[in-house]
């Protein structure tokens, strides 16, 4: 989404949320959207504060949050439920995403994109204005309360079709676009979740911009948030500020030699 400079919001004061620097409006959109039960996509980089997001909107609307990791082999009952045997019967178990349909709250689905499609079919009929999910083992239809709403989140960056999202899926939500934050809100991040001083949070969130501008090295993913904290974690804890930009934001960007170089060359100009 675009940043606005007018609408710099930091996390709330209150200690009880989860620490949440808002990039732009998105507060209020999710609120409006949990008003108005529809369903909301999150698409944005690795790292960039979705998850957190989803966790601060979840506590700040006093819902329960039932989180999935999604991945290629999570399956319709991994959301559903399943029946189970134990003690010499058969019980059925709710999913998370019956849970949170069932009890109220929000079901949020981590990267969407890397579950089957046959898996994400089953959260069409929630997606719509019927909100319902019929669960077919138990021959039930549950009606969604008021106060679910489903978020599913994926990185668009991926060069990958298989992984995009359908079209048709994608239609059925709001959708909201996160990129990383400015630099002056991602130093109130870095500040805010290690305690490091301003001059390495500026000097880390610089270099992060510079790692970011490198186009020429066909990175699949660039340093992200959540990379620059582990290096501020490291620094702060007594480690060499190369080596520890090395460990968090060259090493687990590439896998290429040549590359990690290129990309350290730009860690020592900055430090
Ligand atoms: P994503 O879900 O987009 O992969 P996360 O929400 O897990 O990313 O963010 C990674 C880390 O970066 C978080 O654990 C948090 O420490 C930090 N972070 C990123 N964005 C924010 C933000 N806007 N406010 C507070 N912390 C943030």
């Amino acid at each position: 989404m675009t940043p606005s400079s007018s609408t710099l919001h930091l996390a709330d004061s209150d200690a009880s949320l989860p620490f949440y620097a808002a990039q732009a409006e998105e507060i209020a959109l999710f609120e409006q959207a949990w008003r108005n039960q529809l369903p909301l996509l999150i698409k944005g980089p690795t790292g960039c504060g979705k998850t957190r997001f989803v966790s601060y909107m979840a506590s700040r609307l006093g819902l329960p949050l039932f989180t999935v990791a999604c991945h290629d082999d999570l399956s319709a009952a991994d959301l559903v439920g399943r029946h189970l045997i134990g003690d010499g019967t058969t019980y059925w178990q709710d999913g998370p995403l019956t849970r949170a349909v069932r009890e109220g709250g929000i079901c949020y689905l981590d990267e969407v994109t890397e579950a089957r499609k046959d898996t994400t079919v089953v959260l069409h009929p929630l997606t719509d204005d019927r909100r319902i999910l019929p669960i077919e083992r138990t021959g039930e239809t549950l009606q969604a309360p008021s106060d679910f709403m489903l978020v599913v989140s994926y990185n668009p960056g991926y060069q990958n079709l298989l992984k995009s999202m359908k079209p048709s899926t994608r239609q059925r939500f709001v959708s909201l676009r996160f990129g990383f934050p400015e630099p002056v809100r991602e130093r109130e991040i870095v500040i805010g979740e290690t305690g490091i001083d301003i001059r390495l949070a500026e000097r880390l969130v610089a270099l992060a911009g510079a790692l970011r501008t490198l186009k020429e090295h066909d990175l699949e993913e660039v340093a992200s948030t959540r990379l620059l904290i582990y290096a501020a974690r490291l620094i702060q804890s007594g480690f060499d500020p190369l080596e520890a930009c090395r460990a968090a934001l060259v090493e687990p960007l590439t896998d290429d030699e040549e590359t990690a170089a290129a990309l350290m060359e730009v860690v020592q100009v900055n430090f």
